[in-house]
This record gives C-alpha cells, sequence and structure tokens, in this order.
C-alpha cells in the first residue's frame, strides 16, 4: 500500500488536478486522458478492484462518479459519457488500486463501440445463466 501511486496522490504526496473530494472518495483528471475531462474517481479506502471493494465503499463511488458525470459534462460540453471500470490485469487494469473512469464523449471523437466477438451455440445462454446464478 505505501508505494501506491494512487494513495499518495490522495495523501498529497503527489500533486493533481483534483476536482472533488469528501470523506470516501478522490476525483482528478487522468494525466492521461482519452479525451478532454477524463477523470479517475477512487475510493479513499486502498482496494485493488471490484471484487474486494465493499458495497458500502462502491455506493460512496458510484455517487462521486454521478456527480463528476453531471460537471465533467457541463464542463467540457460533451456529448455523452462513458463510465469504465477495469479489474485485473488482463481487463486493462493498471494501477492496483481501484478507480472508475469517467470519459466524456464527443459526437466526432471516432471511438468505437466494442465489437460483439462472441457467439452462443443453442442452449449456452440458458445454461451459462444458471452458472452464473449459482455463484450469486
Ligand atoms: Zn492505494
Amino acid at each position: 500500500m505505501n508505494d501506491c501511486i494512487f494513495c499518495k496522490i490522495i495523501a498529497g504526496e503527489i500533486p493533481s488536478a483534483k476536482i472533488y473530494e469528501d470523506e470516501h472518495t478522490y476525483s482528478f483528471l487522468d494525466i492521461s486522458p482519452n479525451n478532454i475531462g477524463h477523470s479517475l474517481v477512487l475510493p479513499k479506502k486502498h482496494v485493488e478492484n471490484i471484487h474486494d471493494i465493499t458495497e458500502e465503499d462502491l455506493e460512496h463511488v458510484i455517487r462521486t462518479v454521478k456527480k463528476m458525470s453531471d460537471a465533467i459534462k457541463k464542463g467540457v460540453d460533451a456529448d455523452g459519457i462513458n463510465i469504465v471500470m477495469n479489474n485485473g490485469k488482463y481487463a486493462g487494469q493498471v494501477i492496483f488500486h481501484s478507480h472508475t473512469h469517467v470519459i466524456p464523449r464527443f459526437k466526432e471523437d471516432g471511438f468505437h463501440h466494442w465489437q460483439g466477438k462472441y457467439k452462443y451455440q443453442d442452449g449456452e445462454m440458458r445454461d451459462l445463466a444458471e452458472k452464473i446464478k449459482a455463484k450469486l
């Protein structure tokens, strides 16, 4: 935890373009933005990802994501907002302190939706839904 860059940003040991902070969350401009205004929302408590954050801390995060989404949309006159949380190395997570990206989108920004890549076989969806349901 001591060498976590996001913990250091929250503690003020590393400077950031902070936009919002409350008791539980911290938000600032991403230094490598996909679009102007791209920001991150962090829980102040160091947790790695969606699997180890508490429901209570996640509620605080999503409330701040809502605040930031509204403010960023107005602040950069965005046409839309993407909310993205990468969980795990193979999902593109690079900093292992849970964070949610709030990314403003613009009509002509050139980004596209992810391609539909997987095709279910007959009956597979029903079986899979049951398999996942058993893990709830
Ligand atoms: Zn951390």
